[in-house]
């Protein structure tokens, strides 16, 4: 009897106890309105696992052309400062013939049509980043999808989802907060995975020659092309 009463005494002493404790971290505990909102947000899913759905890659819209995403659409006005695989660089620099800064705020442009797939700030290296994946006309090569990324914006001006046409404005040229003198790192990727990854690695990945894939995309076969003015 007098141990049932004990018991009942230290049951009851822990309830008291837990409830005091309750009543304390209400009045005194964190309020979720005061937490910093990486506590309270959902973390956004790590972009290495994203990738694109059959159905989205479907319904992407189709690319039958692409263009140079600086300067003119066939990058007059631009110079390539490192390309593609020099240094173990993954995509191209592009660079306005001023050199230096005198590129910065100049308009990025989509390379070809379709669809914005990730708009962010990935790290300190990277700076504000786009990826546009883009649905190739049937038998190309290098199809069905292939995703374009411009890097060091200062500038963003697409959301994730939006649709673009090629030549519509996406950012402008930046720095990546000061990281560099100001260019555009552009690069093609071939493949559903939508991942800022890395800008250099000792193998090419998944990545292909931006110039080369352009020249060889932007809808117009060199034969159709006035020649050359002659010289001799
Ligand atoms: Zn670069």
């Amino acid at each position: 009897m007098r141990k049932a009463l004990r018991i009942m005494r230290l049951t009851l002493t822990l309830a008291l106890a837990a409830a005091i404790v309750g009543v304390i971290w209400q009045k005194l505990g964190p309020r979720l309105e005061d937490l910093p909102d990486s506590a309270v947000k959902p973390k956004p899913l790590d972009p290495a696992f994203v990738r694109l759905t059959p159905r989205e890659m479907a319904t992407l819209p189709l690319a039958t052309r692409f263009d140079m995403p600086l300067g003119s659409e066939h990058g007059a006005f631009t110079y390539n400062a490192r390309a593609f695989r020099i240094e173990r660089h993954l995509g191209d620099d592009l660079n306005g013939i001023g050199g230096e800064n005198s590129d910065l705020g100049d308009p990025v442009y989509a390379a070809g049509a379709g669809r914005v797939v990730y708009v962010g700030n990935p790290g300190p290296g990277w700076g504000k980043m786009i990826l546009i994946a883009h649905r190739l006309p049937e038998g190309d090569e290098q199809g069905p999808v292939v995703q374009t990324m411009y890097a060091h914006l200062e500038q963003m001006q697409v959301r994730t989802g939006q649709i673009v046409q090629r030549g519509d404005p996406i950012g402008t040229v930046g720095t990546a907060e000061g990281a560099y003198l100001a260019h555009l790192h552009f690069e093609v990727r071939a493949g559903p995975y939508v991942n800022p990854g890395q800008g250099y690695a000792d193998t090419a990945l998944n990545r292909i020659a931006p110039e080369t894939f352009i020249r060889t995309h932007n809808g117009s076969a060199p034969q159709v092309l006035n020649p050359g003015p002659q010289t001799d």
